[in-house]
């Protein structure tokens, strides 16, 4: 087989084309003698709540202490049940375990396969203190109905924002529906640093303070430690690479919009959406843009053949995980669906170089299965 000449992601594509703004922030931080939660990292948070639409952000080392701390800063504690989805990063379900709650993991729903609110309401027990919906693949779950859900039963909302910057749910950005959101800043988000980063957003300023204490060894205002906490800061320099992409995301995120709908209109002849083409939804941020396809290794390995390398966005749902199993739900959707994603690239980097040569390929090897 060919070496797949169209990488499936290349995050050093992204940096390199704001090489210098970028050169130049991480020079300030190096002559700024601050390195862990000082300027950058302030001026990144005050950015990114605006950005998001809620009035704090607290900033911390990766997407998967966002999700841990979000949830300590929520209450949740050692016995609580935590409802979340079947298919996502395995990092969901081991940030709440982290937490020291017990994950009740449930099936996804098409056609975004996102968590299914049904599948939530009867995972509902006397136990269950909160909820993480994913938001996958940059497509949002359907917070309508998971916080109707939520003030019934008096649950809280922790929303796993981290392929999801800047997408919304009828209209209303994700990581404004719930008590709170965590977001995550690996290189190859959507939003992405030049190594782990993370952050909460909330509206609710106890939380934010119980972030800023948890983040920072347990330190209160006032020096003391009345609640131990972690060591999870995002550094000076993380910060300023995100300070220098933040003004772009909207922009990168209209070429992931552009390059999905290209896509779609070149496909839509040979796959429909029920038959596994994503859905087009404007509010969709395209972290991924994956097709179902049964046939996926063939279809892969003639892609990669043609020089197009492409991803599995995930290989497993949560109950093949061994270390996961005793927390799922019955998850025939989730079962089925993870046999079947493929992503293409989808990186505007990738696509403005080489959009056509991809859809041409792709569409060839669908119409001639
Ligand atoms: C990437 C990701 C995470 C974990 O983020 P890290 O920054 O790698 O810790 C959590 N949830 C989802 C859905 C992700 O895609």
């Amino acid at each position: 087989m060919t070496p797949a000449a169209i990488p499936f992601q290349d995050p050093k594509r992204r940096f390199v084309r704001f090489e210098r703004e970028i050169e130049s922030a991480l020079n300030r931080v190096m002559h700024s003698g601050s390195y862990i939660l000082g300027a950058e990292g302030a001026a990144f948070e005050t950015a990114f709540a605006r950005y998001v639409g809620v009035d704090d952000c607290v900033a911390v080392n990766s997407g998967t202490d966002a999700i841990t701390l979000g949830l300590l800063a929520l209450g949740v504690k050692a016995g609580d049940e935590v409802i979340t989805s079947a298919v996502s990063a395995a990092a969901t379900v081991a940030a709440i375990l982290r937490a020291g709650a017990t994950p009740v993991i449930v099936d996804v729903e098409a056609p975004t396969f996102c968590i299914s609110p049904a599948a939530i309401q009867q995972a509902i027990t006397p136990k269950t203190v909160a909820i993480v919906p994913v938001h996958l693949h940059g497509f949002a779950a359907d917070m309508q109905a998971i916080t109707a859900i939520a003030a019934q039963h008096q649950l809280k909302v922790l929303e796993d924002c981290a392929q999801a910057h800047g997408a919304l749910h009828e209209g209303i950005p994700v990581g404004t529906w719930g008590d709170a959101a965590a977001f995550s800043f690996y290189p190859t988000k959507n939003l992405g640093c030049m190594g782990d980063g993370g952050a909460v957003v909330t509206n609710d300023p106890d939380i934010a303070q119980r972030l800023r204490q948890l983040r920072n060894y347990g330190f209160d205002p006032h020096a003391n430690i009345t609640q131990t906490g972690f060591n999870s800061r995002l550094d000076e320099l993380q910060a300023a690479v995100l300070n220098v992409l933040l003004p772009h995301l909207d922009e990168a995120n209209q070429e992931r919009r552009h390059f999905a709908r290209q896509y779609t209109q070149r496909l839509q002849s040979v796959m429909s959406v029920e038959g596994g083409l994503p859905p087009y939804d404007d509010g969709a941020v395209y972290h991924q843009y994956a097709l179902r396809v049964p046939k996926r290794a063939q279809f892969m390995q003639r892609l990669a053949a043609l020089g197009i390398q492409t991803g599995i966005h995930y290989p497993y749902c949560m109950q093949d995980h061994p270390a996961f199993a005793k927390y799922c739900q019955a998850m025939p959707v989730a079962a089925q669906v993870v046999t079947e994603f493929v992503s293409l690239p989808i990186q505007p980097e990738i696509l403005q170089q080489h959009g056509a040569q991809i859809e041409d390929a792709v569409y060839d090897c669908l119409a001639h299965d």
